[in-house]
């Protein structure tokens, strides 16, 4: 089996100012020296530019937590794989589940995105995940598996070979329920399965990181589990030591 590299990847959302995420991004930037976990930070696009001058002698990668499916044109308010990647993107968010709640993205376009990342040398980061209903009423693998097929006809397995995929159960985000690493690990496997269908190979390397209110408190217990990679972070993210706790916990 591949040893996988634990990799945590803040997603700020729509939080902070100049004034609040320089002071933060200072203490993730001296808290992750010597971490042997993959760290991302995945600000607001307007923070980009900036974030991309701070971390320039730090190890952080830059993340970015949208962008459009479509190349350049008359797409007001949209930012492009090639404008993330102008600015030192290696990674990028697609299909998070405010995104698809919120903003109507559906499984076809967020792997059109998937697949605009990967065209610009970039990494996604694919967000896949129930809703508490689904999960009630025992479809949790049918709409994980809907999701994932989606995006592996239109950009082939392969593709998974630069990817990672972030299962993020919907009821679980922002909401302080976590799910229990058993809970977690049982659906993790189910997506490792679902791609070894596919390739073997590609199964065993892809990441698979756990989102969902994962805390200081927590994360260890979650990335304990074999096929857990790792966390994609919201609220926990914009505290300095929370995030920095969770960055240090591995297998
Ligand atoms: C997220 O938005 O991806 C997320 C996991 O948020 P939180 O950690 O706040 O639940």
């Amino acid at each position: 089996m591949t040893e996988r590299q634990i990799l945590v990847a803040a997603n700020w959302k729509m939080n902070g100012t100049l004034e609040t995420i320089r002071p933060l991004l200072q203490s993730v930037i001296q808290g992750v020296q010597g971490t042997k976990s993959e760290v991302v930070i995945c600000p607001s696009s307007v923070y980009i530019s900036e974030l991309a001058t701070l971390l320039q002698q730090s190890e952080i990668k830059l993340g970015a937590q949208n962008v459009s499916q479509l190349e350049k044109g008359a797409y007001t308010g949209e930012v492009s794989a090639l404008m993330l990647k102008d600015f030192g993107c290696g990674y990028v968010i697609v299909g998070h589940s405010e995104r698809r709640a919120l903003y109507a993205e559906n499984d076809v376009m967020v792997a059109k995105k998937f697949m605009a990342v990967q065209k610009n040398g970039m990494t996604p980061i694919l967000c896949v995940g129930e809703l508490l209903e689904e999960r009630e009423s025992n479809c949790t693998e049918e709409v994980i598996a809907r999701q994932l097929d989606v995006v592996i006809e239109l950009a082939g397995i392969a593709a998974f070979e630069n990817a990672v995929i972030a299962y993020e159960p919907v009821w679980a985000i922002g909401t302080g329920k976590t799910a229990t690493p058993e809970q977690a690990e049982e659906v993790h496997e189910f997506i490792r399965l679902r791609l070894a269908r596919h390739d073997n190979e590609v199964a065993d390397i892809v990441r698979i990181l756990y989102g969902g209110s994962v805390n200081a408190g927590n994360a260890e217990q979650l990335f304990e589990m074999a096929n857990i990679d790792g966390g994609l972070i919201g609220g926990a993210s914009l505290v300095a030591e929370d995030f920095l706790t969770i960055c240090r916990a591995m297998r």
